[in-house]
């Protein structure tokens, strides 16, 4: 079977999870077009010992976390490579992200499993591996991001308070049920699954207002910025999110939309360097932006009051501006630049600090930490830390216990300033 034949017909699709609601969202998508799509397993210590058996040591975390996702389903009693696929995006971009895909290839060849498809959609050959429902699961992935970020939201601002242990979780749990099944209706257009998405969106809401909580003791507001996957996969941070509310705090975590928007601003960029300012490509990617700006503000506009405290940019280029002094977009690319502008984001709405996650050795960790400093002396000495991760599942309480020292110091000393 030659790599051009291979598609997704008949196959299984896993995801791997980037976050858990991300993936069980977007499988959702992949299910509307009609084929089957699952969530990666969750990762343990035994995936983690599988990847290792095929990589050096030097790979990103996020690598090692993902290939032993797959080889994980690779052990499952009915796996046959003819009948599965994995998703694996890719990027030409500066950092080693763009290894993961030839890598994961040359494994899974080497174990003799050609017939496996590590699926990269890309427009290059018109989504060619997906099918003829390429198109509709543009949309209709793009609401799952939007979808998976309002409840990871709702989330995050509740669990902290919630007055029955466990409660939030479950509820949130049924949420993403709830969005689940009406991002995976078939046949259906794209306003009737609007319709379906905003009548489950708004069940979920007001299941999370359900939930009592107490607010008389002051949390401290976290702000959470680095490396899409290590922040958003539990596993990978060893849970981070949950040792902050631990300690005393709340986090407030960028968002994966925010990652797209950045794409699409940088495509822009691209089109107008190239020359193109009045090209069919300009125009395309316009209206696109246009449909999902559109998308995305029906979808929020439901949790106006739940999200009043914590407002997002309106536009991209206004978190690249707050970056512009330290990391200007021109001059450096990715993460880096977004997580230095959110970090001040944060800081200027109401933040007590912010933690940067980063994988072990990650490019886009090492030059935030280097412009940190500067950052955090010009907002008044604002508690601005990369926590570094290499999936040994270190423990980080005495650390995460620090620094939430220092946030109680810095919320101490804005308040008596009035600030
Ligand atoms: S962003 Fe960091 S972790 Fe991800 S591939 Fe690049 S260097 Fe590795």
């Amino acid at each position: 079977m030659t790599r051009a034949q291979k598609t997704l017909k008949g196959r299984t699709l896993y995801i791997p999870q980037m976050s858990f609601e991300g993936a069980a969202c977007m499988a959702a998508a992949f299910r509307s077009i009609g084929i089957e799509a699952h969530p990666c397993p969750d990762s343990d210590a035994h995936s983690d010992e599988m990847a290792r058996r095929y990589l050096s040591g030097d790979e990103c975390l996020p690598e090692a976390i993902t290939l032993g996702s797959f080889l994980k389903i690779t052990g499952m009693p009915d796996y046959d490579p003819a009948k599965t696929a994995f998703l694996l995006p890719t990027s030409n971009g500066p950092c080693r992200f763009g290894h993961y895909l030839p890598l994961a290839k040359k494994i899974f060849a080497d174990r003799g499993e050609d017939e496996l498809l590590i699926l990269s959609p890309t427009s290059s050959n018109g989504y060619q591996d997906i099918g003829s429902g390429a198109r509709e699961l543009m949309r209709t992935g793009w609401r799952a991001v939007v979808v998976s970020d309002i409840l990871r939201k709702m989330l995050l601002k509740t669990r902290p308070y919630e007055k029955e242990k466990g409660l939030t979780d479950r509820i949130f749990q049924a949420a993403l049920h709830r969005v689940c099944t009406a991002l995976a209706l078939s046949d259906i257009s794209h306003k009737k699954r609007m319709q379906e998405i905003l009548v489950a969106l708004t069940a979920s809401r007001d299941a999370f207002r359900t939930i009592a909580v107490d607010r008389s003791k002051p949390r401290l507001l976290i702000g959470i910025v680095g490396e899409i996957f290590c922040r958003l996969n539990d596993y990978s941070n060893s849970h981070l999110i949950r040792l902050i509310e631990k300690s005393g705090g709340e986090a407030w975590m960028s968002d994966v939309a925010e990652w797209v928007w950045y794409t699409n601003d940088e495509e822009e960029k691209r089109l107008l360097r190239e020359g193109r300012r009045f090209s069919t490509s300009m125009l395309v990617a316009r209206i696109r932006q246009k449909v999902m700006h559109r998308d995305e503000a029906k979808m929020l506009a439901l949790f106006r009051q739940d999200f009043f405290d914590y407002p997002e940019p309106r536009h991209i280029t206004q978190v690249l501006d707050l970056s512009r002094p330290y990391l200007p977009r021109e001059g450096a690319h990715g993460e880096m630049v977004i997580s230095v502008g959110k970090a001040i984001w944060y800081q200027r709405h109401g933040a007590d600090g912010v933690i940067d996650i980063s994988p072990f050795t990650c490019m886009n960790g090492i030059v935030c930490e280097a412009v940190y400093p500067r950052v955090s002396e010009e907002l008044g000495n604002f508690p601005l830390r990369v926590l570094y991760f290499d999936g040994l599942q270190n423990n980080f309480e005495s650390d995460v216990e620090i620094y939430m020292e220092l946030a109680r110091h810095y919320h101490q000393k804005r308040g008596a300033a009035g600030g």
